[in-house]
């Protein structure tokens, strides 16, 4: 694959790198928890924004071979550096979308009576040999697959699932990363029911959180994706997992508060007087979402620097009065996510989580790829 042409990192505001020997660690790490035959992954939304295009082959060169997608448009996106793979797109088939399907090779999940007729008609039409599906079913989310009436509805009429190569049911949990919440053994026992109902094919519940609740939720398949980009599938326990992002913004100025006064729109924060403000070139537009205004922090030489201030399109103002002074000077960098900051952490400042970080990040950022 031809590499992206970079700007000169001393010119970035902002550097942005991605460690691939730690998603491959991840997801080895997970594969010798997983008692199931396949350990998959999934690669959606750009996987979780640090480019699918890079971390999947890295993944693939690991032995992954079965990778999920949200949209057919990024299966079809990923099928030249995945020459091999299996890629399953989780939103299914949208109408007018088959032949896309066949051309890549794509397997999509089954959502509804009405996609399988349609997948179903499709494959049936003859010349269609070797392409995969699979069935969601529905255990309680509410969001995609069949309901309960519909397994039933195909469980008496198993011929609507004739020629249909049915690679996985899958289901998905709603309250994975809540061990003790009673929807998981729940959404379980509904998961086995329901597949006890139709022809038997293998299976797949457990997302990441889903593979640390334990064995009983391994079946067949493991579906990671959160995990491998460094997340906390354990979240309230220690992370598990390594962290696989460094976000590093650039310092343009310092000053030194000589007189007591506020800093930034809205005049939101108050600085005393001998404190020391950096701008930092990281702004909403990066991704770096305007609710870390007074709320985030960054890390310079070991030392937290609260965030102060709102967050600006293109800037962010940090509070550096307790940092070592030798280290905040223009053109030296910030830790925004680092080994002191994680990305759990700080979404938490933020009050989201840290899947919303990562699929936010931003196109701005000098991204450079390590390891894989
Ligand atoms: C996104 C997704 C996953 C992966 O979830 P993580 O929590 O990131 O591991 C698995 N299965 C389905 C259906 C998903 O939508």
């Amino acid at each position: 694959m031809p590499e992206p042409v970079l700007s000169d990192p001393r010119l970035a505001g902002a550097i942005l790198t991605i460690d691939l020997d730690a998603v491959v660690a991840n997801y080895r790490r997970v594969r010798e928890r997983f008692s199931g035959a396949t350990l998959g992954a999934v690669v959606k939304a750009d996987a979780y924004g640090l480019g699918a295009e890079r971390v999947a082959p890295a993944l693939a060169a690991a032995g992954c071979r079965v990778f999920f997608v949200a949209h057919i448009e990024e299966g079809i996106a990923l099928r030249p550096v995945l020459p091999k793979a299996e890629i399953h797109v989780l939103n299914g088939l949208m109408p007018g979308s088959t032949e896309a399907y066949a051309e890549h090779r794509l397997a999509p999940v089954l959502n509804s009576l009405e996609e399988i007729e349609a997948w179903g008609k499709f494959v049936r039409n003859g010349s269609k040999q070797g392409l995969l599906c699979d069935i969601h079913l529905d255990t309680g989310m509410n969001r995609l697959g069949l309901e309960t009436a519909a397994v039933e509805t195909l469980s008496a009429a198993p011929q609507k699932l004739a020629g249909l190569d049915i690679a996985y049911f899958v289901s998905h949990l709603a309250c994975a990363d809540e061990p003790e919440h009673p929807m998981n053994r729940e959404q379980r026992m509904r998961f086995a029911e329901l597949r006890h109902r139709l022809p038997p094919a293998p299976a797949s519940l457990a997302n990441s959180s889903g593979i640390f609740l334990g064995p009983d939720y391994h079946f067949d398949l493991g579906r990671p994706g959160a995990c491998l980009y460094g997340l906390n599938p354990t979240p309230g326990a220690p992370n598990p997992m390594t962290q696989v992002v460094r976000l590093q913004g650039r310092i343009l100025q310092v000053r030194q508060i000589d007189r007591v006064g506020t800093v930034g729109y809205g005049a939101t924060h108050r600085a005393a007087r001998g404190g020391r403000i950096a701008t930092v070139a990281i702004g909403y537009a990066d991704g770096y979402l305007r609710s870390f205004s007074n709320a985030g922090y960054g890390c310079v030489g070991g030392v937290r620097v609260p965030l102060v201030g709102r967050v600006s399109m293109d800037l962010i103002t940090l509070d550096v009065t307790d940092a070592p002074g030798a280290l905040v000077r223009p053109g030296a960098l910030v830790d925004i996510i680092g080994p002191g900051n994680a990305v759990d952490d700080i979404a938490a400042a933020a009050g989201t989580i840290g899947y919303e970080i990562l699929t936010g990040l931003g196109r701005r950022y000098h991204r450079i790829y390590i390891g894989g």
